[in-house]
Parts: C-alpha cells; sequence; structure tokens
C-alpha cells in the first residue's frame, strides 16, 4: 500500500490506472478506522480492480461547537488497517492540499440537506458535499462506497452525483454493527463505560418500531411515541430527532409503507450519534 499526500500524484495516480483499463474505487472518511470502514473497504475491493481510500478530517463540515479539533486520530494504526484489508492507495492529503485557501465554491442539495441532521448541524451537508466533490475530481474513481449509516449523506450524495453528472457509481453499504446493535462509529470512542451502556437504547428503540410494525401498527405517531420512551429510558439521553421518512426522498411519513425508514439522532452525553432502519425488512 502507497501512501500519497499530494493531490497531483493522486490524480496522475489514478489516470495511469484508468488508461490501461483499471477501475478504481474509492472509499472517503475521516479516519479513525473500526469494522465498519474496514468492510466498505472489503466490499471496494470486490468491485473494482485498485481501491482508494481517502483519510480527510473536513473542517467545513463541522460546525463551529462541533468537534473537530478532537475528532480522534491514529495514522499508524489505520495504515497499517487498511493494509490489512489490500487497499492499495491511502490518501491523507493536507489541510493546505484540499484547501489552499478557504473555498468560495460550495456544493448544495438543499431540500435533501436541510431536514433531520442538517436541522442540528446547519451546513454540515454542504461540507460534505464540497468535500466529496473535490475528492471525486483529484481521484476520479469509477465507484464510491459509502456508509447506510449516514444514510442523509447518502442520499445527498446521490442526488449531487446524479444532478452533476459526475458517473461515479454510488455503491451503499449496510450498518455495521457492535455485537450489542450499536452502529460502529469512530465518536463511539468519547463514550464514557455508562454511555456505552446507555447507547444501545438506539438499536433497542429501532428493535421495538420493528416489532410495532410487525404486529400490525401504521400509526407513525404511535410508533414514535414508543420509540421516545425507549429511547428516554436514561437520563444521559437527550433526543435530537425521531423520524419516519421516505428512504428515498426523506420526506415525512404518517403511515408506514414499504419505503419507510426509522432515523435516530440523540445525543448521549456530550456525544452526537445517528442509527436509522427500514422499518419493514425482515433484517437489519
Ligand atoms: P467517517 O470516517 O465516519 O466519515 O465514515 C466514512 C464512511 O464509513 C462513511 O461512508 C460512513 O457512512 C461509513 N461508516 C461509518 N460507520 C459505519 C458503520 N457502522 N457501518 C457502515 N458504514 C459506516
Amino acid at each position: 500500500m502507497e501512501i500519497i499526500t499530494a493531490t497531483k500524484k493522486m490524480s496522475d495516480w489514478t489516470r495511469d490506472r484508468q488508461a490501461s483499463g483499471k477501475s478504481v474505487a474509492l472509499v472517503p472518511t475521516m479516519g479513525y478506522f473500526h469494522d465498519g470502514h474496514l468492510s466498505l473497504m472489503r466490499q471496494a475491493k470486490a468491485l473494482a480492480d485498485l481501491v482508494v481510500v481517502s483519510l480527510f478530517v473536513n473542517p467545513i463540515q463541522f460546525g463551529p461547537s462541533e468537534d473537530l479539533t478532537r475528532y480522534p486520530r491514529n495514522l499508524d494504526r489505520d495504515m497499517q488497517l487498511a493494509k490489512g484489508c489490500g487497499v492499495d492507495i491511502l490518501f491523507v492529503p493536507t489541510l493546505a492540499e484540499i484547501y489552499p485557501e478557504l473555498p468560495l465554491t460550495r456544493i448544495a442539495v438543499p431540500s435533501l440537506s436541510d431536514r433531520l441532521c442538517g436541522l442540528s448541524r446547519p451546513g454540515h451537508f454542504d461540507g460534505v458535499c464540497t468535500v466529496v466533490g473535490k475528492l471525486f475530481n483529484i481521484v476520479r474513481p469509477t465507484t464510491a462506497i459509502f456508509g447506510s449509516k449516514d444514510f442523509q449523506q447518502l442520499a445527498v450524495i446521490r442526488r449531487m452525483t446524479s444532478d452533476l453528472n459526475w458517473g461515479v457509481e454510488i455503491v451503499a453499504h449496510p450498518i455495521v454493527r457492535e455485537s450489542d446493535g450499536l452502529a460502529m462509529s469512530s465518536r463511539n470512542s468519547y463514550l464514557s463505560v455508562s454511555e456505552r451502556a446507555t447507547a444501545t437504547c438506539l438499536y433497542r428503540a429501532i428493535g421495538r418500531a420493528r416489532e410495532l410494525v410487525a404486529a400490525g401498527e401504521s400509526e407513525v405517531a404511535r410508533i414514535l411515541a414508543e420509540v421516545k420512551k425507549v429511547l428516554t429510558i436514561s437520563e444521559e439521553v437527550c433526543i435530537d430527532y425521531t423520524a419516519v421518512v421516505s428512504a428515498a426522498s426523506l420526506e415525512s411519513q404518517l403511515q408506514v409503507g414499504c419505503d419507510s425508514l426509522l432515523a435516530l439522532a440523540v445525543r448521549v452525553g456530550g456525544t452526537r450519534l445517528i442509527d436509522n432502519a427500514m422499518l419493514m425488512e425482515k433484517s437489519g
């Protein structure tokens, strides 16, 4: 595995490989790898001839009171883990490589971005789209893999990619969970022992909602009332939102249908956690 830090070198690498007919899959990340990231890398390996993983903590997607400065980092460990997954290039650009100056240009997908996580994180998805757009232009991948844990991010990026004719195939990867159901996240490292135990409420709330739907409940208001009961079992939990939305449009629903997705965002102590699941599928 080679480490590339310069954008020009990264672009040249892909151009040379694609000239000889190789396909390239990109896995964009902010590092501090866990099994969720590694699972995306393995899927990338299965989908393309060559795999590029980008590792860049993107300042413009963090709000002023968010965790940019304390976001967890461990480059040595990340290098070993990526190498073990057969990654060809770990692209670790410096801040100055990605933003020689603060970009005046932003990519925005307003109606998909302004709801759910966008309400408590204004500007977040514009920051994500702008950096992913830049990564697509630098790496020029055939395919890019994103996790369904960040389902709103996935919807926004899919739309951005098709609206702007990027020609990159966007592939969704299922949520990878700890054995007790907590969705893996670099931010789980912030949780204290008691917060870590409390954090399983997200998965338990999903389980409760799916149980109700399986028993014939279709009224979203009643389902969300039960979900909130599970989430607020501990005083450590502060709900940001609970919503049932169409997985395609992200619009809120009043009745559960086959495209219904339960989306949750809570704070456990100081840590913001998200999770989601389709309500009518057999597993997930
Ligand atoms: P991050 O480093 O948190 O920005 O995540 C990089 C990529 O990994 C994004 O596409 C995330 O959606 C994905 N990802 C993070 N955690 C998980 C998880 N538990 N399961 C599946 N994908 C994940």
